[in-house]
């Protein structure tokens, strides 16, 4: 994506003073501590969205039209996916949930997906994760036709992502590249570690960082000496789980660190110990019970050149992506 602006509030790395250069690409008293917020960026994606939606329902009097399926009572499905469209109605994308009782058969479910396959006015198709046990969603999901793949976790996808060819991809990964990308992060020759390696998150993050050049490596549970490897890296994703399980020993002095986890923590002491008595986190236990934290220590803002926030950072561009994807195949689907 090109950059039109650089935001103001953020200082501009010094692309013209090479010899000043850290180990890692960039003057470290030039970037500690930035927030890498991500809503100025999802904003743009959306309004960039609602127009060309507005545009092609003009020109072609047709809009994109996304169909989310909900097995089960899961109540973050629920929440997650009433968010979802709420994003459509506000982009003039056409959408429906489409919700079945935990007990749905395969059989029924891949009827619908079949239906939802054949209906032109649809293009992009969506089961939320996770699915009952009883239905495997590696099976589910690749009854979709991968032209309508808006989440792009099909094979199909998948495979092209590892070819780098043109494809639909999978949107929270997608959301990381770009927002990278939006604050003119470089990838290329840096040495990334993407803990996690979930088929929605880290495996797919890896192959795009491998295709924007970075040196890659991919930590997991079975990790030796886990904190060691991540400090080596230049640019380090969390995307495993684990509230604030990252913490200094994890970070190199002026590394970008981008914290992909959403955790609820409702402990009063933790909460306190990470955010001391911040009126926002205070205000969440107060009306929630909980307040959400990354997988990264916030303190490490005093560490990392840049940070990811939670909230307001990577998962802002989750629902942006999956906006963009569905226009996409939209277009795609009628060669525009
Ligand atoms: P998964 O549970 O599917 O995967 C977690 C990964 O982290 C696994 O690969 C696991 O390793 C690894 N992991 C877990 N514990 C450790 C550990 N102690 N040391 C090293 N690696 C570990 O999670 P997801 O990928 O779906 O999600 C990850 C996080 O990202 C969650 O907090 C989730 O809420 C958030 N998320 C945020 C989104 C957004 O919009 N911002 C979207 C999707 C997810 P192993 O494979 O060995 O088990």
């Amino acid at each position: 994506m090109e950059i039109e602006t650089f935001p103001d509030y953020l200082p501009r790395l010094p692309s013209d003073q090479p010899g000043m250069y850290n180990g890692h690409g960039f003057r470290e008293e030039d970037v500690m501590g930035v927030w890498l917020e991500g809503k100025t960026l999802a904003e743009k994606i959306k309004e960039e969205v609602r127009q060309e939606v507005a545009l092609v329902k003009e020109s072609k009097g047709a809009v994109p039209g996304l169909v989310g399926i909900l097995v089960g009572e899961n109540r973050s499905s629920q929440v997650y996916l009433k968010s979802k469209e709420k994003a459509c109605q506000s982009l003039g994308i056409w959408s429906e949930i489409v919700t079945f009782p935990a007990g749905t058969s395969a059989s029924e479910l891949r009827a619908k997906i079949d239906e939802l396959n054949k209906n032109d006015r649809i293009d992009g198709i969506l089961v939320q994760l996770p699915l009952p046990a009883g239905l495997n969603p590696h099976e589910v999901i690749a009854w979709i036709d991968p032209d309508k793949d808006v989440d792009g976790i099909h094979p199909y996808s998948l495979g092209l992502l590892l070819e780098n060819q043109p494809g639909l991809r999978t949107c929270t990964p997608q959301g990381v590249i770009e927002l990278l990308k939006f604050y003119q992060i470089p990838i290329a020759g840096k040495d990334v570690v993407v803990i996690g390696r979930s088929l929605i998150v880290g495996k797919p993050l890896a192959a795009m960082l491998t295709n924007e050049n970075g040196t890659v490596t991919v930590c997991h549970s079975k990790t030796k000496d886990l904190a060691q490897v991540a400090a080596r890296a230049d640019l380090l994703v969390a995307a495993m789980g684990k509230a604030a399980f990252v913490g200094p020993e994890f970070v190199k002095p002026g590394a970008v660190v981008v914290d992909v986890g959403i955790n609820s923590v409702s402990d009063k002491a933790r909460v306190e110990e990470f955010f001391g008595q911040d009126p926002k986190r205070q205000k969440d236990l107060q009306e929630k019970g909980y307040t959400l934290m990354g997988d990264v220590d916030p303190r490490l803002i005093d560490k990392a050149g840049y940070l990811t926030p939670v909230p307001g950072g990577v998962g802002l561009l989750t629902i942006a992506m999956l906006m963009k994807n569905t226009l996409e195949a939209f277009k795609r689907r009628r060669k525009l």
